[in-house]
């Protein structure tokens, strides 16, 4: 069975539109002035290349990319690069402000950007993705640096990318510079506890939020869509800290199991079955993978893509907390309804920035020459995502907001105080 697009009624509105509807509430409640937003609703910076590509058929394909960088004002601008076949400049946009807020949430040092070129990954060779990733540093060569703009995996890439970035970015200089990009494989530089840096912080801010709720996690029933890096790591993590996972998804479709998948065992399925869990016998495969969105849970995790969560089933999402592993898994139009009907979120900019997080810890590790312990990485990533957590949680309640709102309060209102101490020309 196919996957089943969760979308009877899709609220694909322009991406940068739908983030600015909710800064706009935030701008408001914050009485942000005037000329601060007007310098924050757009993006410092945008390029758009065109890469042509010999394909290994000797033939010639041109691709485009793109690098939005939105904001530098808090430090050098951070965020990944998709490789993706929907990749569009609205979308890259969209994704380069949320990297904005989320690096502001979470009070590190960076601005936000993000990137993206528009190729199908799962029909490319590794030597045709090796070139194009390698002509794509190229073309950003003055665009990126490790006090400038800071590349990292998104949808689509990996550390094997970031390697070719390194690596090509170095070969420009004359000189090894590691700290250019992060999520690089350990050897050059990555750091311990990257990988499952998202699904931890989406793990630390789930159970932040079932305390709140009175939610017990040995008790808990969970949902999680998406079985990627972020999907499977908190899928994993919320197992481990005792929570039952009902149902899990990817592109094969959605698995339910009303005892608890087995999480390990659905990991270890995947990674034997060339990454996807099509045929996985610990679960049985529902009818309608959107269903899963809409199951009886008390937790919901959509950890695949943008706007899963719309007008056409936000009715019917039954779940009493969601946790945004994913960018953007909730349409604008469907926060109204998840407000009305008083489910908690934990919003992505809040509940997914344990990636960046630790990616700024990788930056860190490089520039002192000093590799730290696991240990030491998960303890300080889940000290910044608990404070990130409880200072969203207090401001939805010193406003009266709900914590997607509170998520850009805290973000903008960083991010303005910092621009008017800085001032413009
Ligand atoms: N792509 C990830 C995100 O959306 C990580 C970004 C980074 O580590 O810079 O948060």
């Amino acid at each position: 069975m196919g996957y089943i697009e969760p979308a009877p009624i899709k609220d694909k509105a322009n991406p940068f539109e739908s983030m600015m509807s909710r800064f706009n509430i935030a701008a408001e409640a914050l009485g942000l002035d005037e000329q601060v937003y007007n310098v924050l609703k757009s993006p410092t910076k945008q390029v758009s290349v065109t890469l042509p590509i010999t394909m290994d058929d000797g033939s010639i394909r041109v691709f485009e990319g793109h690098r939005v960088i939105h904001s530098n004002i808090l430090g050098p601008s951070k965020g990944g690069v998709r490789y993706a076949m929907d990749v569009h400049i609205d979308e890259v946009k969209a994704l380069a402000a949320w990297m904005t807020w989320k690096c502001a949430v979470v009070d590190i040092p960076y601005g936000g950007a993000k990137g993206g070129i528009k190729c199908n990954p799962r029909e490319m060779s590794a030597g045709e993705i090796e070139r194009l990733t390698r002509a794509y540093t190229n073309a950003m060569l003055d665009v990126f640096g490790p006090d400038r703009d800071i590349p990292a995996p998104d949808m689509g890439t990996g550390p094997r990318e970031m390697a070719w970035m390194m690596d090509e970015f170095s070969r420009a200089h004359g000189m090894t510079v590691n700290a250019m990009v992060t999520g690089k494989p350990l050897v050059l530089g990555g750091s311990l506890g990257r990988t499952e840096a998202t699904g931890r912080g989406v793990m630390v801010s789930a159970l932040a939020a079932m305390e709140k709720l009175n939610i017990n996690p040995y008790h808990a029933t969970v949902a999680v869509q998406g079985f990627g890096n972020v999907g499977s790591h908190a899928a994993l993590l919320l197992e481990e800290r005792g929570a039952s996972v009902i149902a899990i998804s990817d592109i094969s479709g959605a698995y339910y199991n009303e005892k608890g998948i087995n999480i390990k065992a659905a990991v270890a399925y995947r990674d034997s079955n060339n990454g996807t869990l099509e045929g996985f016998k610990g679960a049985e495969l529902m009818d309608d993978a959107s269903d899963l969105l809409v199951l009886k849970v008390d937790v919901l995790v959509p950890a695949a893509v943008e706007d899963v969560i719309h007008s056409g089933n936000v009715d019917r999402v039954q779940a009493k907390l969601i946790v945004e592993g994913a960018n953007g898994p909730t349409s604008a139009q469907a926060d109204k309804i998840i407000n009305e009907k008083g489910i908690m979120v934990a919003p992505d900019i809040l509940a997914n920035a344990g990636g960046v997080t630790v990616s700024y810890f990788e930056w860190v590790q490089n520039r002192l020459g000093y590799k730290w312990t696991r240990e030491r990485v998960n303890r300080r990533s889940d000290r910044i995502m608990k404070d990130a957590f409880d200072k969203v949680y207090e401001t939805s309640l010193k406003y009266n907001v709900p914590m997607r709102i509170a998520a850009y309060i805290v973000a903008i209102d960083k991010v303005a105080s910092t621009y008017k101490y800085r001032g413009g020309f």
